[in-house]
C-alpha cells in the first residue's frame, strides 16, 4: 500500500525527519548479505535514486565482481513543473550527464535508459512492467533487483517499485525495494513501514567513498537554478540521505 498522501502532507521545505532523529533510533537490521547475489538491476525512478537510495551497494557488488546493470526510468526532466519545453530539454540532458558521471563513480558501464515522463510513471506502469520483465528474463540464478520501494511516497517512485515487483515475481528475480523520500515523511517507529522487513546495508570505505563522489555529480538537482527558486534537494535532504545510509526491505 502506497503512502502518497503521507508524503504530500510533508512539504520538502518543512525539513521533515531528521538525521538525527533517524539515527537516534533506527533498529538493528540484519545486514544484507552481499554474497548471494550473483547480478544486480538497479531500478532508479529519477537519476540519482540510485546514487542515494543503493549506490554504496552498487559500488560494493562491483568491487566483488558481480555485474551491475542501472536502469534509469524517466530521464527526470519534471523537477521544475514552470519550465519551457525547451528548458525542459535542457535539464533532461543535463541529467543524463550526470547519471552517466555518476554510474561511472560507482564503476557502473552499463545503464539503460527507458525516458519515460518523469512524474507520470503510474500512467506507464504495465509498459514499464513489461520492459522491466524484458530486462530480467534470463538472469542468473541469485540475481537482485533493487528498486524504489512501493511505499515511499512519492507516485513515480511507488509506480517504479509496483511494476519491478511484478516483474521480479514473473522472472525469479529477488526484489529489494530501497527508500528515498520516507527519510523525509515518516517518523521513527511509524507504522507505515515495514521495519521488521529491513536490512542495512553496510559496505567498506572504498565503496563508500564512490557514492560520495557518485552523488557530487547531481549539480542539476542540488544547486539552486538560474533565475531564482530553490534547489529541487535542499541541502538537508541530501545530508539527511548520505547520513543514514542504505537500507531495503526484503
Ligand atoms: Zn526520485
Amino acid at each position: 500500500m502506497g503512502n502518497q498522501s503521507r508524503f504530500a502532507a510533508c512539504p520538502i521545505a518543512d525539513g521533515g525527519t531528521s538525521s538525527a532523529a533517524w539515527l537516534d533510533w533506527l533498529p538493528g537490521s540484519p545486514t544484507l548479505d552481499f554474497s548471494t547475489c550473483s547480478s544486480l538491476t538497479v531500478v532508479a525512478a529519477h537519476p540519482d535514486d540510485e546514487t542515494y537510495g543503493f549506490g554504496g551497494a552498487a559500488a560494493a557488488l562491483r568491487d566483488r565482481g558481480v555485474d551491475v546493470q542501472l536502469i534509469s526510468v524517466t530521464d527526470g526532466g519534471g523537477a521544475f513543473a514552470d519550465w519551457s519545453p525547451a528548458r525542459r530539454a535542457g535539464l533532461e540532458a543535463a541529467r543524463r550527464g550526470e547519471l552517466r558521471r555518476a554510474a561511472d563513480a560507482l564503476g557502473i558501464d552499463d545503464v539503460v535508459e527507458l525516458g519515460l515522463p518523469d512524474g507520470e510513471l503510474e500512467s506507464h506502469e504495465s509498459a514499464l512492467t513489461e520492459s522491466l520483465v524484458g530486462l530480467l528474463t534470463g538472469r542468473p540464478p541469485g540475481s537482485w533487483c533493487a528498486a524504489t520501494w512501493r511505499g515511499d511516497g512519492h507516485p513515480d517512485h511507488e509506480a517504479v517499485g509496483r511494476a519491478a515487483a511484478a516483474a521480479c515475481a514473473r522472472t525469479s528475480v529477488r526484489l529489494l525495494e530501497y527508500p528515498i523520500w520516507m527519510w523525509h515523511w515518516a517518523e521513527p517507529a511509524d507504522a507505515a513501514v515495514p521495519w521488521s522487513r529491513m536490512q542495512r546495508v553496510v559496505v567498506d570505505a572504498s565503496a563508500a567513498a564512490r557514492k560520495e563522489s557518485a552523488a557530487a555529480q547531481f549539480h542539476s538537482q542540488t544547486v539552486p537554478p538560474a533565475g531564482g527558486g530553490g534547489a529541487v534537494l535542499p541541502p538537508d535532504v541530501v545530508d539527511r540521505l548520505m547520513r543514514v545510509g542504505e537500507v531495503v526491505f526484503v
